[in-house]
């Protein structure tokens, strides 16, 4: 194995900074060494400050990002509640796989793929269900869903969202948008590798928590003890140490160069990678007005790929040729789009003027 030199502008993970390489590098101390338990309560400070919340209930749940969807969904729903679904991508299906398997009664809010979802239609979609739950940044079409005026007329409802792909990417804004459960994951604007994922929880939506949630692991009444119970830690699951570091590293990097420059960093680098790709004459697939910086998706030019070649011959050269991977579509797009990331580390001008050079010498 090399590939040190990997630039990877998939949908994810992008590449993560240096100094959080370093971080797995340091000695492993004990998950309840007095250092360690400082390191983490700092790194649980920094996640509030990108998630801009003052949630006590704050903290990365040490497994990826899908487990910080099952996390959340399954602490606030029991079989028979009824929770309103926005999909109009991968994940948005997943969150209704996630709470159907919970018994709980899903209605769902499709959009078409590549299309944002109105707030108001998940307003109006029930009178009184117990969880509105959303994608801010959906990964497999590269759209972003608004959230300010479904938390402002959420009423006695629960806001979920899933802050995966926004998270330190785009603005965001936990307590002012009125998000009461959040989940993320590190591998994507965060620029850490996968396996962790930060999850923020409000009070009013601790107070709603079921009784006894379906899951032992994930039960984040038991967990909310150790995270935030003042006195002395005990043992729940044995914290995965040296991605804790990462973690801690990573969002280091990003507080150090201001939350606000790290997210202009992604726009500027988003926007002219879609200026780049238009130039080219590559249709871009998201709607304007909702397309995410940090995930590019642009349909295929089929005319314009290589004599014998089909769209993942191209991917192919492009990862042994150029060493940059990007990504292919999932589901009703598969074929049709590419996903291309600027995520992290990644999202560097440097990037773009790479990936644009390379692709112009494959098609050209
Ligand atoms: C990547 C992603 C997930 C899942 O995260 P994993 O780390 O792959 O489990 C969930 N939601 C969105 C929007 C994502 O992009």
């Amino acid at each position: 194995m090399g590939h040190s030199d990997r630039l990877l502008m998939g949908p994810g993970p992008g590449n993560p900074y240096p100094e959080v390489i370093e971080a797995f590098g340091r000695p492993v101390l004990g998950h309840l060494d007095p250092e360690f338990i400082a390191l983490l309560d700092e790194t649980n400070d920094r996640l509030r400050a990108v998630f801009k919340t003052d949630n006590a209930l704050t903290f990365p749940v040490s497994a990826t990002g899908s487990a910080g969807m099952e996390a959340t969904f399954c602490n606030v729903l029991a079989p028979g509640d009824v929770v309103v679904i926005g999909v109009n991508g991968v994940f948005g299906e997943r969150m209704c796989d996630v709470a159907s398997r919970l018994g709980a009664e899903v209605v769902r809010v499709d959009a078409e793929w590549g299309q944002a979802i109105e707030q108001q239609r998940m307003l109006d979609a029930h009178p009184n269900p117990k969880v509105i739950a959303i994608v801010h940044a959906e990964t497999s079409t590269g759209v972003r869903n608004d959230l300010a005026e479904i938390g402002a007329g959420k009423g006695d409802a629960l806001f979920l969202v899933d802050c995966v792909t926004s998270l330190c990417g785009i603005p965001l804004e936990i307590d002012e948008w009125g998000v009461d459960l959040a989940y993320s994951g590190t591998q994507k604007c965060i620029g850490v590798p996968p396996g962790l994922s930060p999850v923020t929880v409000s009070d009013r939506a601790i107070a709603n928590f079921v009784d006894r949630s379906q899951s032992w692991y994930l039960d984040l009444s038991m967990i909310a003890k150790y995270v935030t119970g003042g006195g002395a830690r005990a043992y729940h699951h044995t914290a995965p140490i040296s991605m804790i570091y990462a973690l801690h590293a990573g969002l280091g990097v990003v507080l150090e160069e201001g939350l606000e420059n790290a997210q202009a960093r992604h726009q500027a680098c988003g926007d002219r990678l879609q200026e780049g790709l238009q130039k080219m004459g590559f249709e871009l697939f998201a709607q304007e007005g909702h397309r995410l910086p940090e995930l590019t998706s642009v349909r295929i030019p089929q005319g314009r790929l290589p004599e014998g070649m089909d769209e993942a011959d191209v991917r192919r050269i492009l990862l042994e040729r150029y060493s940059i991977e990007i990504g292919g579509g999932l589901g009703p797009v598969a074929g049709q789009v590419w996903r291309i990331g600027c995520m992290g580390h990644t999202a560097r001008q440097r990037n773009v003027t790479l990936l644009l050079g390379a692709l112009a010498e494959i098609l050209d």
